[in-house]
């Protein structure tokens, strides 16, 4: 097993305040390279591919699994993000996108996210 499957699964899924709420107020610092009212994405700060960067919401939503319907435009728009940061860095030849939920998932930071990775050749099926 993986050490990022076991931190997943010793994470706590519980609600409140987590990394990336520092990271959103800025009170420790993150490779950032794209901002908006509503959205942030920074560098993965352990990379599992040459680009590897997170887009995550400034609101809190746990995980996917608790986003409600009034979330549908949110969602939306981390998902263009995404693709448009994808533009940004590069990742011409494709990208993959991933969100972990939960233990099975392998989340390990319930703040939901969006993985942005390329830069190589992805394989199928994922572990
Ligand atoms: P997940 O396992 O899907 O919950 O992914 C959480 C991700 O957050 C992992 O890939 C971590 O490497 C990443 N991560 C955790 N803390 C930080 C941080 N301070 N800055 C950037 N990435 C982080």
């Amino acid at each position: 097993m993986s050490d990022e499957v076991q931190k997943a699964q010793a994470a706590k899924p519980v609600p409140g305040p987590t990394i990336f709420d520092k990271i959103i107020d800025k009170s420790i610092p993150a490779d950032i390279i794209y901002e908006d009212e509503q959205c942030l994405a920074f560098r993965d700060i352990n990379a599992q591919a040459p680009v590897h960067f997170l887009v995550i919401p400034k609101k809190r939503i746990g995980a996917l699994s608790e986003a409600e319907d009034a979330d549908e435009k949110l969602l939306g728009h981390l998902m263009l993000v995404a693709k448009k940061t994808a533009a940004q860095e590069k990742l011409e030849k494709g990208f993959r996108l991933v969100i972990n939920n939960g233990p099975d998932g392998a989340q390990s930071v319930y703040h939901l996210h969006l993985h942005v990775l390329g830069g190589r050749q992805m394989g199928w099926p994922p572990g």
